[in-house]
């Protein structure tokens, strides 16, 4: 899927009103349980504060924080591997599970590994990956990407995964959402046994201590780094943060705002592999940090605040656009407000030209933020940048000159209103506006303007 096609996917979305009640339905319930967990937290303003202040500390000051993280990594005895690129990060972790002639893995939920396309990198490869999340699970199954950045089968109804486990597993049609869990925990229960290596992401990494931690509901992250022999953490750099004394700032704010609980089921701390001292776990810990782009982001006066994310979606769920169109339809790893901020910056914004412009700027967005970030103000600047590097076609450069021309000044504005109106009067509702009218009909142009009325009101003494 590509950026580049989202006018056509938004389109074909916005006509399919089973998809839009289903994402309705899931974003509400989320908004709804996180409004009540945050409701009973007197100084959660302070606490978004407190973050945007440390996340921007974390970035304007990455290279050095990256070290310590490193070496304090290193002295826990994990294998630390830095990749400056999405090639050079699958070539490592494709080097690692070659090395000890694994052939399947089992992973769980994790976007850096999305965008590193890194499923399709191992299948092509001959070794079998195991989503075990159960949400990529069935995206998994269903041969789809995730629809969103902590649910990712948001996008399926239970009758729909009821159909999806039918045909694909071969058991008989329930669309019991208990019974389809216990099916998908028994066959994942199998692989997590067979598997030599665990993948996962990292939700934070405290640069003093070395220590990753995830946060999650359904405990296969835990089982896919504790089972297997060997365990590969992908992280960006952005995951960073200074100290572990910081992380119950981010363990309130992220939960609340991802999936309105006051804390998620597991947390998980890990600080190396298996030890002398500490027998459980795997036996090797690697991790892989990925720059992609990101140091680069990081010196960018305004766009580095897009790397303070850390990644809850709950702009996603606000959004009044991502309600109408879903995830698929932004064609990127990151969709809604998040998404159309990054994908331009970091990846390709000749591709991505649209979604900065798939927003109604409403700021929804920057206000449920928890890290603060002024996503409406960012879309707005990408939109400017956009038109600056010359995306837009000559005919809306035209139209957007004309329109200034006419707003700036009060006669102009009232001739152009007459002009419309004769046009209206002679062409009634058929009267044509590209992007507007295939749609809607022309709006009535009423006979007199406000300024008129004014004018006549003024004169009579009223
Ligand atoms: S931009 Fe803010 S609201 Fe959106 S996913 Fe990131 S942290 Fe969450």
């Amino acid at each position: 899927m590509k950026s580049s096609q989202f006018k056509i996917r938004a389109r074909q979305a916005v006509g399919d009103a089973d998809l839009r009640s289903k994402i309705k339905k899931a974003t509400g319930i989320s908004l709804l349980k996180r409004e009540q967990v945050v409701s009973e937290i007197a100084d959660w303003e302070d606490l978004r504060r407190r973050a945007h202040e440390l996340r921007k500390e974390t970035v304007d000051n990455i290279d050095s924080y990256l070290r310590r993280f490193i070496e304090s990594a290193r002295r826990n005895n994990a294998i630390v591997h830095e990749a400056d690129d999405h090639k050079t990060a699958n070539k490592i972790i494709y080097d690692i599970i070659r090395r000890v002639s694994a052939h399947t893995v089992v992973k769980s939920k994790s976007m850096i590994t999305e965008e590193l396309h890194l499923n399709t990198m191992l299948e092509e490869n001959g070794i079998r990956v195991i989503e075990t999340d159960l949400g990529e699970y069935i995206v998994q199954l269903a041969g789809e990407t995730p629809s969103h950045i902590t649910a990712p089968a948001l996008h399926k109804s239970k009758e729909d995964i009821a159909r999806l486990f039918h045909e694909k597993l071969n058991i008989p049609y329930s669309d019991d959402p208990v019974k389809l869990t216990a099916v998908a925990r028994e066959r994942l229960r199998d692989e997590f046994l067979k598997a030599r290596v665990g993948i996962t992401g990292v939700n934070f990494a405290t640069a003093d201590t070395g220590t990753l931690t995830i946060v999650e509901n359904e405990a296969n992250a835990r089982l896919c780094t504790t089972l297997p022999e060997v365990h590969i953490a992908i992280m960006s750099i952005e995951k960073i943060i200074p100290s572990f004394d910081d992380l119950p700032l981010f363990l309130k704010l992220l939960p609340r705002s991802a999936s309105g609980q006051r804390m998620t089921s597991y947390v998980t701390c890990i600080n190396g592999p298996r030890s002398y001292h500490n027998p459980d776990g795997p036996r090797q810990l690697h991790i892989v940090i990925l720059d992609g782009g990101r140091k680069q982001l990081a010196k960018h006066p305004a766009w580095k605040e897009a790397l303070y994310c850390i990644r809850c979606g709950a702009c996603m769920n606000i959004c009044p656009i991502y309600q109408s169109v879903g995830g698929h339809a932004y064609g990127s790893v990151y969709p809604g407000p998040i998404g159309s901020v990054i994908t331009p910056t970091l990846f390709n914004m000749k591709d991505a030209q649209d979604l900065p412009f798939a927003s109604s700027l409403c700021g929804a967005c920057t206000d449920i933020c928890p890290v603060k970030i002024d996503l409406h103000h960012h879309l707005l600047f990408e939109r400017r940048e956009i038109v600056n590097r010359g995306y837009k076609s000559s005919v809306e450069k035209i139209g957007m000159v004309l329109w200034r021309w006419i707003m700036l000044s009060p006669g102009r504005l009232e001739f152009a209103g007459r002009v419309g109106w004769f046009f209206r009067k002679l062409l009634g509702k058929n009267m044509p506006a590209p992007g507007w009218t295939p749609h809607r009909q022309f709006p009535r142009i009423p006979l007199r303007s406000f300024r008129s009325i004014m004018r006549s009101d003024k004169k009579h003494g009223k």
